[in-house]
């Protein structure tokens, strides 16, 4: 496959009209719905079968200069819940590339929703930024409540227009249905057992296989994705419960290690403290450990607390919860990478950086309606 580095200026042209054009028929499909009941007032089952992957609302921006599919980098995985959407944002300046990961776990929206965000709003000056927000997209098909009863199937923002948008709370790991039965144990091909239900959970299955399970092969695609496009720096977005020990941290493969100590200090002058920690060298599966191990690429992974995680809120509200609003995860999600590109590009230099902007300060997400950035 093609770099996407070689991808010539005429072809982004063109990729940037279809971007828009897919933009103007994704709201005229909305604006069409809004006249009568909405098609996701019932449960998506009924929309998407397991053998396709889930859609979802998202309108791309001036950013993206062309859409793939994950399916790209694995055929196998076309026509199955696996698949995901692939937004590709080339800037105009030449310069490395990061592969940034949203919806890993699907209950944990605030990374979803920083790329969404990045995807709707973002432009790339330097470099180029690869965006997947549903990740695992067959986690993304329904909430199985699995990690909180009290938490909902779909959450809604409402726009600077006024209109309703509405995205999926999903799952923590892939639907039971597209893989088949749990084994007793699972046990990771580097080492290490653990419960036999995580072998559906993505972030304990990288670096994958490419005739393995369903989320084996999504991880696969995900590290073919970062061999073939070059990537050199992966952030992968995750929330946790508001009193895990996890939350408000920064996990680091021992490569990226020194570029997180500088953005966990340059993120902390900006009023958001995060803790950092090394990843774990015998513990296989997890993103930071298996993309810094087994491609070029600095591997990070960001955790913000969600209240939907959290067992001892009954009524967990994961938009508007005061502590720990939405809008200000989302910053911290973006912050964070932003801080983390600063100090990569500082590493390799002024040719090699990676930066992505939007048309309003960062700082303005921070106690807003997030739907009011969106488009
Ligand atoms: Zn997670």
């Amino acid at each position: 496959m093609a770099s996407l580095k070689n991808v010539s200026r005429p072809r982004r042209v063109v990729a940037r009209l279809a971007a828009t054009a897919f933009m103007v028929a994704v709201v005229a499909v909305s604006t069409a719905f809004s006249a009568g009941p909405s098609p996701f007032a019932t449960d998506t089952l009924a929309l998407a079968s397991p053998s396709e992957p889930t859609s979802h609302d998202i309108r791309p921006g001036y950013g993206v200069t062309e859409t793939r599919w994950l399916s790209d980098y694995l055929p196998a995985l076309a026509n199955t819940s696996g698949d995901t959407p692939i937004y590709v944002m080339q800037g105009d300046r030449e310069g490395g590339t990061l592969l940034l990961f949203g919806g890993t776990h699907a209950n944990e929206i605030a990374g979803i929703m920083a790329a969404t965000l990045l995807v709707e709003r973002g432009e790339v000056a330097q470099g180029t930024v690869i965006v997947i927000p549903h990740t695992n997209n067959s986690a993304a098909q329904r909430n199985d409540r699995e990690r909180h009863a009290g938490t909902p199937d779909w959450f809604e923002l409402t726009t600077s227009s006024g209109e309703i948008r509405r995205f999926r709370y999903g799952s923590r790991r892939t639907a039971a249905e597209d893989q088949g039965p749990d084994p007793e144990v699972f046990v990771h091909p580097l080492g290490g057992e653990i419960d036999g239900s995580e072998a559906r959970n993505l972030n304990r299955n990288h670096p994958g296989k490419p005739d393995g399970t369903l989320t084996e092969q999504v991880a696969y695609a995900l590290n073919q994705l970062a061999e073939q496009e070059g990537v050199d720096v992966v952030v992968d977005m995750h929330e946790s419960s508001v009193t895990s020990r996890l939350a408000h941290m920064v996990v680091c493969h021992q490569r990226a290690m020194e570029v997180c100590a500088m953005a966990v200090m340059d993120v902390e002058m900006d009023g958001v403290a995060l803790k950092l920690e090394v990843s774990q060298e015998d513990f296989h599966g997890l993103s930071h450990r298996e993309f810094g191990d087994h491609t070029d690429a600095l591997a990070v992974l960001i955790e913000t607390p969600n209240p939907g995680q959290e067992d001892a809120i009954e009524h967990p509200d994961v938009v508007n919860d005061p502590e720990s609003p939405l809008s200000g995860r989302v910053h911290t999600q973006l912050r964070t990478v932003k801080a983390i590109l600063d100090n990569y590009g500082f590493t390799v230099g002024p040719d090699g950086g990676i930066e992505f902007g939007f048309p309003f300060s960062l700082d303005a997400l921070k106690g807003s309606d997030l739907g009011t950035f969106l488009r």
